[in-house]
């Protein structure tokens, strides 16, 4: 299959004020290394991983602590050298609010790494195979906001185009654009390596018009790379162009139908951050421990771009970027349209985490108030997937939780462009993500209880096979005592008779004995 060069566009999307430039005016600096660092063990999508040390153990940096814990899971490595001192529940930026299992290290500040061998350009000489369960070591996610492990994501079959996804759509975040500026290099070679690893023909580099600096970083490369294999692609800047589904949309003219994949288009995206971290798994040996991310908004003193290690607490990195404005700020892991509003900033920084906005509060959309749906239609127009947002509203407030599913929830990306134009304020996503876990909930006690009916039908089936292989038994036995009884009495009246007839036969010969005797004269 062959991209077009000429580009198409989505439905719907919206024109933001992309407030970028808050957070591009210094390079990226490295964040404070501090006392204590909390790992979580639930980063990515997929299960938990497992954790791989106990309390007082002394660890190195870099080292695993955690393996996956199934086929779709990803490692946890510590991000410095130093000693566990828990294993328990934590704090975590989740959507849920709960706390969940993580692995705290108190720094030794030793920076001692763990033994490490780069393939570096050697890697052209290993299988895909090697490669993938190598990403799988290094605990690779997603970092444009998935979380999806890498190495599940490199599929076995070949992919002709792999779209490197620079985008960078929502307002504020300006990580992957501040990443392309200053490592170009390091970001095309990991996205090379991903090349090989599906043995991809062409490697188009997508990126919004409003990153000049970046465009021009990425092009000089591709440039002196001469290659043929990678190629620029500006985009307009719309958001949610950044979304998987949408960028295929753009580049390749071509629509991921509901419930299929890209790889079924021969497609595959990345973000550049997880082209990056690929770099550092397989140039340095450096398993992902660190990301770049963006500290910005207008709540915060000097917004920029830091690269952090995984499990530093948030309110350090605040810190660092000169403190809140004012105590009446809110916080969002992510940005404005999708972003996760947190309650508190004493929480780790995780794999996902590519921002942290601070909002006076009074920015802040009031979400406590909104008034009744209009039927505006306004939420239709600039839905990127074509779903019905009032409709998924109105049938998740009626608690009609098939009626939302047949409405197509789980296409809804959670862009939030539905609740950016509602003249309701209803906080759309918020009625979304609510339905979504409650039918997950659903589906996941209909499995429980399945489950269960299906244990309780065979320990039934069991019981019942095993009455009847013992009534068999037992019958069995009767039929042999019966008949050994049965051979018993024949052979007892055989020998009955037999000895009636030696005892007649004996009498016998004694009557004739007797008349045959000579009488005494
Ligand atoms: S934009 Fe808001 S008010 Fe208008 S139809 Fe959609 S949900 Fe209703
Ligand atoms: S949040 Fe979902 S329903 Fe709303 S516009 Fe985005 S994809 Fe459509």
């Amino acid at each position: 299959m062959t991209v077009t060069k000429t580009i198409s566009t989505f439905h719907g999307g919206l024109k933001l004020k992309g407030n970028k430039q808050l957070s591009t005016g210094t390079a990226i600096t490295a964040a404070a290394v501090v006392s204590q660092y909390i790992i979580p063990l639930q980063q990515h999508i997929g299960a938990i991983s497992e954790s791989l040390v106990s309390i007082g153990e002394h660890v190195l940096k870099g080292q695993m602590i955690a393996k996956p814990g199934s086929t779709i899971s990803a490692a946890v490595h510590a991000p410095v050298s130093g000693t566990i001192t828990a294993i328990d529940r934590q704090p975590v930026p989740h959507v849920s609010g709960l706390p969940d299992y993580c692995i705290t290290i108190d720094n030794d500040f030793k920076d001692k790494w763990v033994k490490t061998q780069p393939l570096a350009e050697d890697y052209n000489n290993h299988t895909s195979r090697d490669l993938r369960q190598l990403l799988r070591d290094a605990g690779i996610v997603g970092l444009g906001g998935a979380t999806f492990p890498s190495d599940i994501k490199e599929t076995e079959m070949d992919t002709h185009t792999l779209i490197l996804n620079g985008v960078e759509c929502e307002p504020y975040i300006t990580c992957d654009d501040m990443l392309m500026r200053e490592r170009a290099q390091q970001v095309l070679a990991g996205a090379d390596i991903i090349g090989h690893i599906i043995k991809a023909h062409e490697c188009i580099v997508a990126i919004e018009n409003n990153k000049p600096e970046a465009i021009k970083a990425m092009q000089a490369v591709i440039d002196a790379d001469g290659t043929g294999f990678f190629r620029l692609q500006v985009i307009p800047t719309l958001y949610p162009s950044g979304g998987e589904k949408q960028l295929i949309k753009i580049i390749t003219g071509k629509e991921v139908p509901s419930g299929h994949f890209p790889g079924e288009l021969d497609v595959l995206c990345h973000n550049v951050a997880t082209a990056y971290a690929i770099y550092q798994a397989i140039y340095e040996a450096r398993p992902l421990i660190s990301r770049i991310m963006t500290v910005t908004g207008h709540g915060i003193q000097q917004p920029q771009n830091i690269e952090v290690l995984i499990g530093t607490p948030m309110k350090d990195c605040i810190e660092q970027c000169g403190g809140y404005i004012n105590d009446n700020c809110e916080l969002i892991m992510g940005g404005p349209m999708m972003g996760l509003t947190l309650q508190s900033d004493h929480l780790p920084v995780i794999k996902a985490t590519n921002c942290l906005l601070i909002r006076p509060c009074t920015e802040a959309a009031d979400t406590k108030t909104h008034l009744p749906c209009i039927r505006c239609g306004k939420c239709v127009e600039v839905c990127p997937v074509r779903l019905l947002p009032q409709q998924l509203y109105w049938y998740t407030s009626c608690k009609n939780m098939e009626r939302v599913k047949n409405h197509h929830l789980f296409d809804c990306i959670e862009c939030g462009c539905c609740a950016y134009v509602c003249p309701s304020d209803i906080p759309l996503v918020q009625y979304y993500r609510f339905a979504k876990t409650e039918i997950r909930h659903k589906q996941q006690q209909r499995i429980a209880s399945d489950t269960a009916r299906q244990h309780h039908e065979a320990h039934q089936q069991r019981l019942e096979r095993q009455k009847q292989e013992r009534e068999q038994r037992l019958r069995k036995k009767r039929e042999m005592l019966a008949a050994r009884n049965k051979n018993t009495d024949s052979n007892n009246k055989e020998a009955i008779t037999d000895a009636i007839a030696r005892a007649k036969a004996k009498k016998a010969e004694r009557e004739q004995a007797a008349t045959k005797q000579p009488v005494k004269q």
